[in-house]
């Protein structure tokens, strides 16, 4: 049984999109994930922050928050932006839905991150910010771990 935590916080800017992304694969890797676990985390995590790049903060460039805890083999990771909030998560949910048509986004943010954690959970208030939450139960499917 392995346990552990982290807390990183860092600027709403698309280069930390990556940094994140690293971020996370460097710490889910002492839970012995396979290439394919990884590769699932970090585009859900790359999603999460990018938006809260994107849609969070209007004139300003604020925070991100990133916090992951690994318990045995179910790891758990939030992203938190304190930015301008979702009026209707529903809606935000539902594939295809954009509030950014014209910048190209294509609304499939958060079913990505559906598809690839084993459920994500979105709390969010207008004007406040947003929570997004996601578990991963590691060791479901046949490949070979790739531990570090
Ligand atoms: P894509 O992710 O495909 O580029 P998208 O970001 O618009 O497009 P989703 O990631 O599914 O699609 O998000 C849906 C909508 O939820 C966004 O268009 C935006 O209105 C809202 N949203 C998502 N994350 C945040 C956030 N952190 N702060 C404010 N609004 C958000
Ligand atoms: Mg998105």
């Amino acid at each position: 049984m392995y346990n552990n935590e982290m807390l990183l916080k860092f600027k709403a800017t698309s280069e930390n999109e990556s940094f994140a992304r690293i971020c996370i694969s460097a710490f889910v890797a002492s839970a012995n994930p396979t290439m394919d676990e990884i590769g699932d985390i970090k585009t859900a995590v790359s999603e999460a922050v990018t938006n809260c790049v994107v849609h969070a903060y209007d004139n300003e460039v604020g925070d991100i928050e990133m916090y992951a805890c690994i318990n045995g083999d179910n790891i758990y990771i939030s992203i938190t932006d304190k930015g301008i909030g979702i009026e209707d998560i529903n809606k935000a949910k539902e594939p295809f839905y954009t509030s950014k048509p014209s910048k190209e986004r294509s609304g499939m943010g958060f079913t990505v991150m559906e598809s690839f954690m084993d459920e994500v959970k979105i709390s969010s208030q207008k004007g406040k910010g947003t929570k997004v939450e996601m578990y991963k139960s590691l060791g479901k499917d046949q490949n070979i771990a790739c531990g570090v």
